[in-house]
């Protein structure tokens, strides 16, 4: 099936709170034009460099994500246009996303990546650390980065009930840091980023209103 076709029938299937994101690492420019000309305007990408080179080449009102792991010193090269970053896991990256931000005056909208996964290579945090980055002193004054939501990534296994309790605990820890939090000024709980090509419609009866599914849209790639 063509792109257009693979990316129209997902959206068909998906409850209108759920946003999609078209993960196009490692594709070319033709392919995302292909996605664009079908009416998706959402990309993901996991390399800083990647999503700048087609960021200059695409069309301007395409909102790029970077779903992938963030090294700080690269933050620079996406600020001016990076319309949200799902992959935050240390409180250090959320300060330099902020002054990064204040450097092109504007607010970064951010997820906080936490870790549900049973492996260790997997990044994120853990609900304690979250609760300590929201709870600081330090957090309530950067005003230039916005805590949106929530981001996580299920085990890589074919164990259906496993998958499903790693997204039940996110949604969990979603609700209660909700609760907790969404009255601070750089707070605004209401996404949940979860659920790829293999597992989103579990991540979707958890609660999710974020999938970021890249080879059910493009195909696989070939790293
Ligand atoms: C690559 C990637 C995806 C998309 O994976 P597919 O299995 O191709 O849908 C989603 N989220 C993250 C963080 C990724 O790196």
């Amino acid at each position: 099936m063509s792109i257009e076709q693979n990316l129209n029938q997902i959206k068909a299937s998906l409850p209108s709170r759920v946003t999609l994101v078209a993960v196009s690492k490692t594709k070319p420019e033709q392919d995302i034009l292909a996605a664009y000309q079908a009416g998706q305007r959402i990309f993901g990408e996991n390399k800083i460099q990647e999503m700048c080179d087609k960021q200059i080449a695409l069309p301007n009102d395409i909102q790029w994500h970077m779903i992938g792991h963030v090294q700080r010193n690269k933050v620079k090269y996406m600020a001016s246009f990076v319309s949200l970053i799902h992959g935050v896991d240390s409180f250090r990256l959320l300060k330099e996303i902020n002054k990064q931000a204040a450097l092109n005056n504007r607010v970064i909208d951010c997820l906080l990546q936490i870790f549900i996964a049973e492996e260790q290579t997997k990044f994120g945090l853990d609900q304690q650390e979250l609760i300590e980055i929201l709870n600081s002193q330090e957090f309530s004054t950067l005003q230039n980065i916005r805590i949106t939501g929530l981001m996580g990534m299920a085990t890589f296994t074919d164990d259906q009930q496993k998958i499903k309790s790693e997204f039940d605990q996110l949604k969990n820890i979603f609700d209660q840091a909700k609760t907790q939090f969404d009255h601070l000024s750089n707070v605004t709980l209401q996404t949940i980023s979860m659920g790829m090509s293999n597992d989103y419609s579990l991540a979707i009866e958890s609660g999710s209103t974020m999938i970021r599914i890249g080879s059910s849209i493009f195909g696989n790639r070939n790293y």
